[in-house]
């Protein structure tokens, strides 16, 4: 062999070897940038720190990058930008993106992905408004996270059907699933996903509703987020912070906490707290009657509107501009604004929102003077708000029907309850001006007897806007299923019972049915709700004129009664927990004995105690019910007086209420229902009481 053609295959191998080296450092080389493209998505998908446009701009400087990028990076890319559609309120196209993703990654078997996806999925049908899409797409979730065996996955999954069961009205399966979340969450040590966890369960307290408790768990989520810098996320906390920083019903959040939320979700361009954020403040100045503020807010929260790519979502802003344009006397443009936000509802098919905008506008076109408006609209009110009590009974009476059917029956209860919001929160908005609207229904009134000699049409119409005026009072003071008063009325009743020094003596007793969750598991939601109703009206038949009935929650009833002394009490109560007990509920399905719980409290307990007020005498009520509850159920038991000072009593009560009635501290008195025959019928767990 020649030395020639040795060094010339020597040569040729030192070729080859460079060749492919060059080649293998050129496939590195081209893994490392395709790794780095992976790494740039999932980095741009972590922060959360800057505002989505921020977020959107990055990915559309990616979109180049994207497309020789492996199909993971590609699949990560498409759900962040799903996400940031759904943060800017671009719905439509947020869903065509998850559709395409959601089959995509169905295709290749990506699971993990899919869960993402399914997530991202429900937390929009959630923005939309579809708690029935939410639910399912939350489910699946779940179903595909399962299996898995990835933790944070199943907080995830967990965490969003959390949210569909609040959606859905099913409190008690929130509850219970987003505290699986925490754990699971806590156990693969995801502090920020605990932290949205812990939102979530703020958001259930809210509806269930426990303000103090929704407040710690807000706190808490803000302390777990605010280390993070997970900004988007801290705007949604900060926005429950302020909303619940008041008690929900009275509107009365605190407005520097509701202006720093409004701007935290501006900065970050996050469209749907903005939006929601804005209409809180406008609330705010809606009820304070600061006309022009509340124009200046309301017409910014139809601005963020408009941006929407689905009008659906816009209806609450177009309202409360209205309405204060209205207020503001710019009546004609404020009547433009319902007249849009009442297209809106009929589109969303938002009913019970849909009634009041059109009560509304009835009520500005009388303003105007345009009667002949006035009168279709009150019409049509009466024919839209009819349309929802009915359908809520036929939903009532197919509940009956199908009482097996334990998934729909829970979507229609849910529906029952949110119109039961709708109406009060309806009603809300009118509490303040129905003091207004008697005068003006007064004068309408006198106007009509003058007027009226000649024009004898005027009168009629007169006569049914006195009509509407008083269905809807009558409305706003009552709740929906049992025609008592609402926690609202009670509140105000008490309230005026109660002013200044000259307290008149009353006593506070709250009630509880005993086990009824369970009686709503075993016998349906439908009878539930009759048992409901007839507890109702068995209290009320025991009680006198000046005294006072309400529904204080689902299954909670406080009466108030006048001029009792506290020896009275026990003797008193026992009556109506007898009444309870002695005979069974004459249901729709047969006899079902039922039995309550019961706390009691005179007010005052004592002078020293007057300015505890009455929300602390109820608070006293309520934990002697939750005595009574430990006690057996089937039972009363009350605080009736002072042994040791209200001080001393006050700080004991802080502490320990049994440890206040095991030392002497006041004088206490329990009592029981009759001989109970609900253990031999419906055999219950041995379940302790805890509220809530
Ligand atoms: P306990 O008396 O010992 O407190 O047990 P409970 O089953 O009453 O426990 P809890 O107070 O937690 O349950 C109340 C249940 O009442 C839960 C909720 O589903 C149900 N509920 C609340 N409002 C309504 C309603 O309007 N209709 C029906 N059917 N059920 C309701
Ligand atoms: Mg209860
Ligand atoms: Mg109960």
């Amino acid at each position: 062999m020649s030395t020639a053609s040795e060094v010339r295959r020597a040569g040729a191998a030192i070729f080859q070897g460079i060749l492919m080296s060059c080649a293998l450092a050129c496939v590195l080389a081209s893994g490392a940038a395709l790794a780095g493209i992976a790494e740039d998505v999932q980095a741009l998908a972590a922060r959360r720190d800057v505002s989505t446009r921020e977020i959107q701009n990055q990915l559309d400087a990616m979109r180049g990058a994207l497309t020789t990028a492996p199909a993971s990076a590609r699949r990560e890319a498409q759900r962040l930008q799903a996400e940031v559609l759904i943060e800017r309120g671009q719905f439509r196209a947020a869903s065509e993106q998850l559709a395409q993703l959601i089959a995509h990654t169905e295709a290749v078997h990506d699971d993990q992905m899919l869960v993402r996806a399914l997530v991202l999925k429900a937390r929009l049908a959630y923005y939309r408004g579809q708690p029935e899409q939410q639910y399912e797409a939350a489910r699946r979730a779940v179903s595909v996270a399962e299996p898995l065996g990835v933790q944070v996955l199943m907080a995830r999954a967990q965490q969003a059907l959390g949210m569909a069961y609040v959606r859905l009205g099913r409190n008690e399966d929130a509850m219970r699933t987003l505290l699986a979340a925490l754990e699971t969450a806590k156990k693969a040590g995801d502090v920020p996903l605990g932290g949205l966890i812990l939102k979530s369960l703020a958001v259930v307290q809210t509806y269930v509703p426990d303000i103090a408790r929704a407040r710690q768990y807000v706190e808490e989520a803000r302390r777990t987020i605010e280390p993070t810098g997970d900004q988007w996320l801290l705007s949604e906390i900060e926005i429950l912070r302020a909303i619940v920083s008041g008690p929900i019903e009275d509107n009365t959040s605190d407005l520097p906490m509701l202006i720093r939320a409004h701007r935290m979700a501006e900065r970050l361009e996050l469209a749907f707290d903005e939006e929601i954020s804005l209409v809180n403040l406008s609330d705010w100045y809606l009820n304070k009657k600061e006309w022009a503020r509340a124009i200046e807010v309301s017409k910014q929260a139809v601005d963020v509107a408009m941006r929407f790519d689905e009008p659906e979502h816009s209806g609450l802003a177009y309202m409360n501009h209205g309405l204060a344009l209205i207020g503001g006397d710019r009546a004609p443009e404020g009547i433009r604004q319902l007249e849009e936000a009442i297209a809106v509802f009929r589109r969303s098919g938002e009913d019970a929102f849909l009634a009041n905008a059109i009560y509304e506008v009835a009520k500005a076109y009388e303003r105007v003077g345009r009667m002949k408006d006035a009168t279709a609209a009150y019409r049509d009110y009466r024919v839209v708000r009819d349309a929802n009590e009915g359908r809520s009974r036929a939903r009532l009476v197919a509940e009956m029907q199908e009482r097996f059917d334990a998934e729909r029956k829970q979507t229609e209860i849910l529906r029952l309850r949110e119109d039961n919001v709708r109406t009060t929160a309806a009603a809300e908005t009118q509490r303040q001006r129905a003091m207004f609207w008697s005068i003006v229904a007064g004068l309408t009134i006198a106007a009509g007897v003058a007027i009226g000699l000649m024009f004898r049409r005027t009168q009629r119409v007169n006569a049914r806007l006195v009509e509407a005026n008083s269905q809807l009072a009558f409305l706003a003071e009552r709740d929906s299923l049992t025609g008592l008063f609402n926690r609202r009325a009670m509140r105000a009743w008490i309230e005026t019972q109660t002013v200044s020094s000259e307290v008149s003596p009353m006593a506070l007793l709250l009630f509880d049915i005993d086990h009824f969750k369970a009686i709503n598991d075993r016998l349906g939601h439908a009878i539930g709700d009759e048992i409901i109703i007839e507890f109702g009206q068995r209290v009320q038949a025991l009680l006198r004129d000046g005294d006072r009935l309400a529904r204080w929650g689902g299954e909670e009833f406080l009466v108030v009664l006048r001029g009792v002394s506290a020896h009275q009490l026990p003797a008193l109560a026992q009556r109506i927990l007898r009444s309870i007990s002695d005979t069974p509920f004459g249901t729709s399905i047969g006899p079902v004995p039922v039995t309550a719980s019961m706390g009691f409290v005179p007010f005052p307990l004592d002078p020293e105690a007057v300015d505890e007020g009455w929300e602390g005498h109820l608070a006293i009520a309520d934990q002697a019910l939750y005595r009574a509850k430990g006690s057996g159920r089937n039972a009363g038991f009350g605080v009736l007086a002072l042994v040791a000072p209200w001080s001393e009593v006050r700080r004991g009560l802080a502490e320990s209420f049994d440890s206040v009635i095991a030392n002497g501290l006041v004088i206490s008195d329990a009592c029981r229902g009759g001989a109970s025959l609900v253990d031999k019928v419906i055999p219950f767990g041995g379940r302790n009481y805890s509220p809530n």
